[in-house]
């Protein structure tokens, strides 16, 4: 299959770890490239950002990424990219007009307007017009449920996101939760497919280097250093251990700016830092910085238990990640981490922003290093048999190929038609 990946704010070259780069850039990229691995035809678009891009380049693994040119050639906060999104569908109807793909597969609901825009001009010339897919990786009404008015998201995604969502060809939720949530929106059942996002079990191993630790129970948050990762819940749950007596644990912050003044320039790490000291435990929280990927599963691997304790989270690849290692992971029960960690198997899930439930929990691992192990064990396994990237792309492949036979079908109606009618006429003679 020719796929075409639409990504405008979510390269698979870029750093993740900041504000706006994070899971989708990993999902991108890895399940362009397990979709190369199979066989097949694989371009990501994505908004050219930097002056030193090139248009268009073959990555090592075989994925072609077009650096579409709308808007600034410098980073603009994917929630003033709209305006330049007429653009983006321009080009894409410009490049598929010579390169036509077979699908279409937008990755956030602005790709998703591209996509949607930019199939609509080729309509006529292209025959049949190659079929549209739909990842949302976030969806607004969710967000403004939880950020309210702090939700950055321009105004138009209220009633855009709901039009992207019901007028692709399939919406590929990435858990139950998700297809929930994409129902209320007056998605019909059928259109909507639920495919995980995965893990490279290749790198994230139990086995392997470890980054050096001391003594002290270490426990870690990564990802985008943002409100809603609810990295507060975690200082407090660990100030309700230190009052009753437990301090010998640490907390790595990982994510964020790096450098020097990493506290100080990054706005959500200076609140960290200035509740824990409040609280009387600035010793035991440690602001890590932006970790490049390929250094993640070593320091995945100095960990004791991840924390993960969003108060919404659509699927979540840390938990993954940390599983993989062999990790065990404590997660709010929301969005896709219901499904991936399972409860009492994998990790421990405790409600969200829960600061009490979340002390408890870590301390019952604090007190069981064999629990731990049993934990990091079975959560191996589950990334190993149900979250590769292999599985995920077999899963995501199979529903391109439903969407493929969906359009073949007007065909077959024809030409059964046709038939039909030859039948009835050879009758008549
Ligand atoms: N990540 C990283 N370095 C960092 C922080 C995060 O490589 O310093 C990666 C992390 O390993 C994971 C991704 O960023 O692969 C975050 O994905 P997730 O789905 O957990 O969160 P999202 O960014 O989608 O909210």
């Amino acid at each position: 299959m020719r796929i075409s990946m639409v990504s405008e704010h979510a390269s698979p070259l870029a750093t993740v770890g900041g504000v706006d780069a994070g899971g989708q850039n990993v999902h991108v990229a890895e399940l362009s490239a397990a979709l190369v691995r199979r066989g097949h035809d694989v371009t990501v678009f994505t908004r050219r950002d930097s002056e030193r891009l090139h248009w268009e380049q073959t990555l090592p693994n075989g994925v072609r990424l077009v650096n579409v040119d709308a808007g600034p050639a410098h980073a603009v906060p994917k929630d003033k990219l709209l305006p330049y999104i007429p653009a983006f569908a321009e080009q894409l109807a410009n490049y598929w007009t010579d390169n036509p793909p077979n699908i279409v597969h937008g990755h956030f609901w602005m790709s998703g307007i591209a996509s949607i825009e930019a199939v609509g001009k080729l309509q006529k010339q292209l025959l049949p017009p190659p079929v549209v897919a739909e990842t949302f990786h976030a969806l607004g009404v969710v967000k403004r449920r939880h950020q309210g008015t702090d939700d950055t998201s321009p105004a138009e995604r209220e009633f855009l996101e709901p039009w992207v969502a019901r007028s692709v060809d399939r919406v590929i939720a990435t858990c139950p939760d998700e297809a929930f949530e994409l129902r209320q929106l007056g998605v019909n059942r059928r259109r909507i497919s639920v495919a995980p996002c995965g893990v490279d079990v290749e790198k994230f191993t139990p086995e392997g280097p470890a980054r050096a630790r001391g003594k002290r129970l270490r426990l870690a948050v990564v990802g985008r250093l943002v409100p809603r990762k609810g990295v507060d819940i975690v200082v407090s749950a660990l100030a309700l251990l230190a009052a009753s007596g437990r301090r010998d644990i640490e907390l790595l912050v990982v994510g964020g700016t790096s450098g020097k003044d990493r506290i100080a320039s990054d706005p959500e790490a200076r609140r960290l830092r200035e509740l824990a000291d409040s609280l009387g435990i600035g010793s035991q929280v440690i602001f890590v910085g932006q970790v490049p990927r390929d250094e993640m599963p070593e320091l995945f691997r100095s960990l004791d238990a991840v924390v993960c304790t969003p108060w919404y989270e659509p699927f979540g690849i840390v938990p993954l990640e940390a599983m993989a290692c062999g990790v065990p992971v404590i997660v709010s029960a929301v969005g896709g981490l219901q499904e991936s960690v399972v409860d009492g198997v994998t990790g421990i899930h405790v409600p969200p922003k829960h600061p009490a439930a979340l002390a408890d929990a870590i301390a019952i691992l604090a007190d069981d290093p064999e629990l731990r192990a049993r934990f990091g064990a079975a959560g191996v396994e589950r990334t190993r048999t149900r979250y590769t990237w292999d599985r995920v792309a077999s899963d995501t492949e199979r529903i391109y190929r439903a969407m493929l036979d969906h359009w073949d079908q007007p065909e077959a109606d024809v030409a059964a038609s046709r038939s039909r009618l030859r039948r009835v006429g050879e009758g008549a003679r």
